[in-house]
This record gives structure tokens, C-alpha cells and sequence, in this order.
């Protein structure tokens, strides 16, 4: 964070050095990994002791999380890190990868700190090369949630990835100088209370605001959300002087208070804006001097992305990194790339990088099959072929699978620039149909071009399989709004909506249609759901302990309980109607 506008030449020279050297950088990170790691009692078993590539690569097994979940909790149970690495572990990041899972326990070294310090002089260097040191113009409204930490049975700690980056003095320091939102607020463990109260500071400061963000794009639009309704609030705040009573937080009342004074000028611009009938363009109005938005918007959160832009008015959306609890892997070299080209470029330093190929069909990707050959090294892979990710680390993850697919676009120097694809296993199924991820946010994208030209915008959707009758059929359920304003009377065409079903349809694999043909799959539903549904649903999984910042919702669900939140709040149910033309 300590890059300066003079010195940021020096960070990209490290990222053309780190990308061109990229074969030499990963070989010596696995040696460096063996040499310390052979002899634990995890690699023992397979290795005793040996250090070279070769034996590595061939009794090394790939492995998932629950092969090494004994020894992690061995660890947290307190016996020695020495049984999967010798480095001692300070830290354990909890990872969601889906929001749906239970947190998985990743180990930490005062090694990973620096590797994450440095992706971020890297990455700061890149965002000076394209914006500007916006940073020497204004400050940055970034909405950061921390999490309250907790500790294993032998006393490590337990924390989000943020929450740990947080805690850190450096970043604290950053934080008061660089950012709106100070820490108490973001340290609030009521996240209602802590995003009215950053959303009130931000305001305050809305011409000295130069990019708006959060860590992923669904944290962007419920703040918009958020705004929406409490916009009226916040400026009576604004004009009066006084913070609302339900902000009970000693914290947050302490440090709005050293801010908000009585400002009915502001207060009355901000209303005049907020009240306008239609919120397109509202960050760009409400933060006039911002130039982007800085939040992951690939993957699973690609689907906000057009919503992300409604709101924008021209801001650019950046996404910048593609990075896991288990290790940073890749960062985004051209931060203007629109969402749907956004590709990462691997860090070589950052961990040892396997990928098994996986055959995609072409058209879809349900049929992830394992191809012959095992995995192949970085610099190996070849462009249009798609891989499921491994990770080596410095922490004691060894030939791990992330559970993420990638598709090579590109090299930089020598190192591979991926699209993230989808996160694996994330379908709908009702028979042996198996729609990914991908599948369906390309059947959603071509049956919401029919909502366009009726003036409603998708705003958010999920899915999941309903197989409560027989034949199972595929759910899923549509947020929408209008485009123009909020005219609330507009009313849903049936006829358009069932051709919404229908066209989804088509765009599913062929598996899927023949058996919607033969009837074992039953008419696909969407269910419209009242606006902010998707925070209802996101409110859900927090108050499960999932982490507001690391809260990627899901284009599938699989809790019972979730489902149940969102039928609460179906207003209207379509079907498909065209199953003889499968
Ligand atoms: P967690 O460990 O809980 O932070 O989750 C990490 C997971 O988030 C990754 O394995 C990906 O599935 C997803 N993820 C992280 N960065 C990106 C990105 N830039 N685009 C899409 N998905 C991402």
C-alpha cells in the first residue's frame, strides 16, 4: 500500500520480471516448498524425504479439502504445524468458496503476509498506471465488513482473509489516510449499522470520493440497495447534524460524530439527486469525481455486472484479482477490460501452480470431463483449453484443488492470463441432466434480452432444482426492476415471461431437452421475487456466519431454509410452454 506515484515504475518492472521468468520463478517455489516440506509427516508418506520434481509429481496425490482437513485440525487442535509444514503457523483463513459450504480452515505463515503485501504494491502500481495516484486527489468509499474473529481449541485464530488484512497495522494506517469509511465502522460487528454509518461518511465526503467499491459486486449493489431505502435517513442526518438513534455502536457513534455536522446544502443535494425517478448513473451523481468501481464482477458475480453499469453512468468496473484463501493467484493487467473479458495473469511467485485439463463440448460446459495426462505446470498450458486449478503453497497445501475452472485467453511474457469460468459443482439437476454454472448464465443472458424491450432490467437471480414432484423441474427466481424510474404498475407480460422460461430452455443442453421431451424433466419456472429478495437471501447466509465481504451469492442454492426466504417473497410464477419443439 506504501507505493508511491514516483516509485510504481518499479512495481511493473516487477511484474514484467515475475511473467517473464515465469518457468525459473515456478520451479525454484517448489523447490523451495520440498526442501522445507519433504520431510512432514503429510508428505512423508508419499515423498520420504525426497526433493525432486519428478517424484513429486508422480506420488504427490491431488487431493480436495477433506484429505487434509485431519491435519489442519490436528493443528487447531494444538499439535505441531511440523505435520504438514515446518513454517509456523500464525493465522487460519477461513474460506467460503461457495457461500453455501461450511468454512474450510486454510493455514497461514508470516511468509503468506508478504506474499499479499506484495500483490498489492503490484496492484497498486497497475491502478496508478491506468487511473492516475487517485489517491493523491480524494479517497477511495470502499464498503468493508470485518468479521469478528475467533480462535481453535489451541488458540490460533481463525479469520476472514479481510478481517486478517484489516487487523494489520500498515492497512489500518492506509485506511485513515486513504479510505472513507473508517475503521470502528468497519470493525461494527452489526452490518446494518456499519453500512448506514459508511454510507453516511462516504456521503459527506462525496466530492473528495474517487472510486467506489467492496470486494465483490454483490456488496456494491446491496449498498445501493441499501441506499435506496435509507437515503431520506441519511440526509435528514446530514442536515441536521445528528446520527440516528438505532446506530447504538459506541464505535461508529464516536467517529460519525467527529464527522457530521449540520449541512442542509449537501443534505437537500443529495435528496434532489436520491429522488430522482430513475437510479441510472446514481454513483456517478452522488460521487461526481469517482472514475471506477473497484469490485470483482467475473465468475458467479458476472450477473451483476449490467446492473453494476446501470448504476455506474460510465464508471469503469474493475475487477482486479483473482485470489483465494488458499493463495493469490492471478491479477488483472488491463483494469478497463469489460467484465465478460477480464482475464488474470498468473503471479509465479505466489504458490505452485498445477492445472488438469478438463474437456469442455464446446457449447456448454456440463460435460467437465478429466482428460488423459495428468496435470500440466504454468507455463504449459495451452490457450482455449480449459483447467481445473491445483495450488502448491508455501502453507501447507500441497497438489490441492480449488474447485475453480479456467480458460487460457493469452500469455504475458510467459506467464498465462485465465478467464474465470465457474466455480465447479455448482448445478442444477433433476435426472442425469447437469447444467454448470456457466450454462446457466448463458441461458439467463439470452432470455433476459426478451426483458429489455418491455422495459424491466434483471436485476439479480438464482436457481435450484425442485425435485418436491416428480418430474423434478428447474426453479428459478428473477429480481426484477423497471427501467425507467420506478414505476411500480408496470405490469409483467405472462406471454413474455413464458417465452423467458422457454428460451432458457432452448440454450440448456441437449441432454436436458430430451428429457423434457420424454417428460422426466418437468416446464423450467422462474419465479419473480420482491425487489431486494437478494438481500433477504444474503442477510440469510451472514446471520449463517457467512462473511458480508466474502459473500459471492450463488446462481444456485441448495439450503432448504434459503429456498423457503425466497418463496416468502414470490409475487408472480411463469412456465415454460414449448415442450414439443425440443
Ligand atoms: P474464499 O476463499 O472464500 O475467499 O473464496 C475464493 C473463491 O472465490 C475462489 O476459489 C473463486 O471461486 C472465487 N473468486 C475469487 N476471485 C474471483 C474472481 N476474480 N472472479 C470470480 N471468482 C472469484
Amino acid at each position: 500500500m506504501a507505493t508511491t506515484t514516483d516509485d510504481y515504475e518499479d512495481g511493473l518492472k516487477t511484474l514484467e520480471e515475475l511473467t517473464t521468468n515465469a518457468q525459473q520463478i515456478q520451479e525454484h517455489v517448489l523447490q523451495q516448498i520440498l526442501a522445507r516440506n519433504a520431510g512432514t509427516e503429510y508428505l512423508s508418506r508419499f515423498i520420504n524425504g525426497q526433493t525432486d520434481k519428478q517424484c513429486f509429481k508422480t506420488k504427490v496425490p491431488i487431493v480436495t479439502y477433506e484429505d487434509v482437513k485431519p491435519y489442519i485440525d490436528r493443528i487447531a487442535d494444538g499439535e505441531t504445524s511440523n505435520i504438514l509444514l515446518t513454517e509456523p503457523v500464525v493465522e487460519f483463513h477461513m474460506s467460503t468458496g461457495t457461500s453455501g459450504g461450511l468454512p474450510k480452515l486454510m493455514p497461514v505463515t508470516a511468509e503468506i503476509h508478504d506474499q499479499t503485501a506484495l500483490y498489492f504494491t503490484l496492484l497498486r502500481s497497475l491502478m496508478i498506471k491506468q487511473f492516475g495516484d487517485l489517491d493523491k486527489t480524494g479517497k477511495r468509499l470502499a464498503l468493508f465488513f470485518a468479521k469478528p474473529e475467533t480462535e481453535t481449541a489451541s488458540g490460533i485464530k481463525k479469520r476472514t482473509v479481510l478481517t486478517s488484512m484489516l487487523k494489520d497495522p500498515e492497512t489500518r494506517t492506509a485506511i485513515l489516510k486513504l479510505y472513507t469509511s473508517p475503521i470502528e465502522a468497519v470493525f461494527c460487528s452489526d452490518n446494518n449499522q456499519s453500512m448506514f454509518c459508511q454510507l453516511l461518511i462516504g456521503l459527506i465526503q462525496r466530492d473528495e470520493v474517487v472510486s467506489v467499491g467492496s470486494t465483490f459486486a454483490t456488496v456494491v449493489l446491496r449498498a445501493i440497495k441499501f441506499l435506496e431505502d435509507h437515503y431520506e435517513e441519511l440526509c435528514s442526518n446530514i442536515k441536521t447534524g445528528q446520527l440516528s438513534d438505532w446506530i447504538t455502536d459506541s464505535g461508529c457513534r464516536n467517529v460519525v460524530s467527529l464527522i457530521l455536522k449540520p449541512n442542509p446544502e449537501l443534505a437537500e443535494s443529495i435528496q434532489t439527486i436520491c429522488s430522482c425517478k430513475s437510479w441510472e448513473g446514481i454513483l456517478k451523481k452522488l460521487w461526481p469525481k469517482a472514475k471506477l468501481i473497484d469490485a470483482i464482477t467475473t465468475g458467479s458475480m458476472s450477473q451483476y455486472a449490467e446492473t453494476l453499469e446501470f448504476y455506474g453512468g460510465g464508471l469503469s468496473i474493475v475487477s482486479t484479482v483473482y485470489i483465494c484463501s488458499e493463495a493469490v493467484c492471478g491479477i488483472n493487467l488491463e483494469p478497463l477490460s469489460k467484465p465478460f473479458d477480464v482475464s488474470y495473469t498468473f503471479l509465479p511467485n505466489m504458490a505452485y501452480f498445477e492445472f488438469l485439463p478438463v474437456k469442455n463440448d464446446g457449447a456448454t460446459m456440463s460435460e467437465q470431463i478429466q482428460l488423459n495426462g495428468g496435470p500440466v505446470d504454468l507455463v504449459n498450458v495451452r490457450p482455449g483449453q480449459y483447467y481445473e486449478l491445483l495450488v502448491t503453497t508455501f502453507a501447507g497445501l500441497y497438489r490441492y484443488k480449488v474447485g475453480d475452472i479456467l480458460m487460457v485467453t493469452g500469455f504475458h511474457n510467459n506467464a498465462p492470463q485465465f478467464r474465470f469460468v465457474e466455480r465447479q459443482n455448482i448445478i442444477l439437476s433433476v435426472d442425469t441432466d447437469k447444467t454448470s454454472e456457466s450454462d446457466l448464465v448463458k441461458a439467463v443472458t439470452e432470455a433476459k434480452t426478451l426483458l429489455e424491450s418491455f422495459g424491466f432490467i434483471l436485476r439479480w437471480y438464482t436457481s435450484y432444482a425442485d425435485t418436491s414432484s416428480i418430474p423434478g423441474h428447474y426453479v428459478i427466481f428473477w429480481e426484477l426492476m423497471v427501467k425507467e424510474g420506478d414505476d411500480d404498475t408496470k405490469v409483467l407480460d405472462p406471454m413474455m415471461m413464458a417465452e423467458c422460461c422457454s428460451k432458457m430452455e432452448e440454450s440448456l443442453s441437449l441432454i436436458y431437452k430430451t428429457y423434457r421431451k420424454e417428460n422426466s424433466i418437468a416446464a423450467l419456472e422462474i419465479r419473480v421475487v420482491k425487489q431486494g429478495s437478494s438481500e433477504a437471501l444474503m442477510d440469510y447466509y451472514v446471520s449463517q456466519g457467512a462473511a458480508l465481504n466474502q459473500y459471492k451469492g450463488s446462481t444456485c442454492i441448495k439450503s432448504n431454509d434459503a429456498i423457503k426466504i425466497l418463496d416468502s417473497r414470490v409475487i408472480a410464477k411463469f412456465f415454460s410452454s414449448k415442450k414439443s419443439m425440443y
